[in-house]
């Protein structure tokens, strides 16, 4: 038996989960905002800071449990933005020697992948007779990161990713155009549900790939020259990303001959984005996971979880070891060392 204790920092959220034998007991998390613009790193790692203490206690608090029952702790160690990194790194070291707990270090990405894998966290749909993904491929849609991962040949590899911004900042740059605040991601949605006419926009998937530049530019230009509705753009906008998404994962699966999508990052949250994985997953009778929102934004319990899976094969850093880990802010999800999978 074994309580792991996850921390994550890599952005704008610091979270803290807790899991006990691959079921998630604490689950607690704040949000760095701002009132415009986007993240400021050395800001967002100042709020991670002052509200570590605080997200701590609270996910003891809901796990019921005394902090001595950790066995260990594991942390993102990337990829992501240094400053918020390095808080997180520094709260997970501090608390490894205060309690004399070994540590974990985790790719963010990788525990996006591998939450799929977590069904006792839904007691209601585990008395259905759902299960948790086995071997899947990962559509990971968050702010920063648009990719499309999975594990083969003995790594966690990339078989797709954005040439150049993430999906959720290009949809938050379009809301800013249209004169919406951050994040813009949920009221576009909103909007998009009134949307009725497609509107043809460049469709941008480069092999693998997918970019958003020139889909921006061109939306720039048509919200610049009121010829169209903001709710049918919205609309527009989402079919067309959302499709070249799936059409990178669903060559992906079938590439890889995998039958299981898992959903990941804040965009995941989009119930379009959603509806369509499941249609594309039912055509090609692969199964669908969507974890709940809760374990798709970032968190610490992901961290936790995969922290665990890690533990239990024997990874963990104790004592000057654990003091001397540092972060990865660049970490590609092909260079995670693997020996936690058969
Ligand atoms: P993450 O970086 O994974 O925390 O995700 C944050 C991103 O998710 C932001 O760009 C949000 O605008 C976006 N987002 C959140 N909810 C939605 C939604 N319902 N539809 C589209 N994007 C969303
Ligand atoms: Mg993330």
């Amino acid at each position: 038996m074994a309580i792991i204790l996850g921390v994550e920092s890599t952005a704008h959220t610091f979270g803290i989960g807790i899991v006990k034998n691959g079921k998630v007991i604490a689950n607690k998390r704040d949000m760095y905002t701002t009132d415009s613009g986007g993240i400021i790193p050395m800001d967002s790692a100042k709020h991670h800071r002052e509200v570590s203490s605080r997200v701590y206690l609270e996910a003891l608090g809901e796990a019921g449990m005394d902090e001595k029952e950790i066995d260990a702790i594991s942390f993102s160690q990337g990829p992501g933005l240094a400053p918020c990194l390095i808080e997180g790194m520094k709260f997970s070291k501090e608390l490894s020697k205060r309690l004399s707990k070994p540590l974990v270090p985790v790719n963010h990405c990788v525990a996006h992948l591998e939450i799929g894998k977590c069904h006792s966290a839904y007691p209601k749909l585990r008395s259905k007779g759902a299960t948790g993904a086995k071997d899947s491929v990962l559509l990971y849609c968050s702010g920063a990161n648009t990719q499309v991962i999975s594990y083969a040949a003995g790594k966690y590899r990339g078989f797709g990713e954005t040439l150049d911004t993430g999906v959720g900042n290009f949809i938050d740059t379009f809301a800013r155009y249209a004169g919406l605040g951050f994040p813009g991601g949920p009221k576009i949605e909103k909007i998009a549900k009134l949307g009725k006419n497609y509107i043809e926009l460049p469709y941008s998937v480069k092999g693998m790939d997918v970019s958003f530049s020139g889909i921006l530019t061109n939306l720039k230009q048509k919200l610049e020259r009121k010829e169209y509705s903001l709710e049918d753009l919205s609309f527009s906008m989402q079919e067309t990303v959302f499709a070249m998404l799936l059409e990178t994962a669903e060559r992906a699966l079938a590439h890889l001959g995998k039958k299981e999508l898992v959903l990941g990052g804040g965009v995941a949250c989009n119930s379009r984005l959603q509806e369509m994985s499941k249609k594309m997953c039912e055509e090609r009778k692969a199964k669908f996971f969507c974890p709940e929102r809760s374990l798709l934004v970032d968190n610490g319990a992901m961290i936790a979880y995969l922290g665990e899976i890690m533990f239990k094969s024997g990874i963990e850093f104790s004592g000057k070891k654990a003091q001397e880990l540092d972060i990865k802010p660049r970490q590609r999800t092909d260079e995670v060392e693997v020996s936690w999978k058969k």
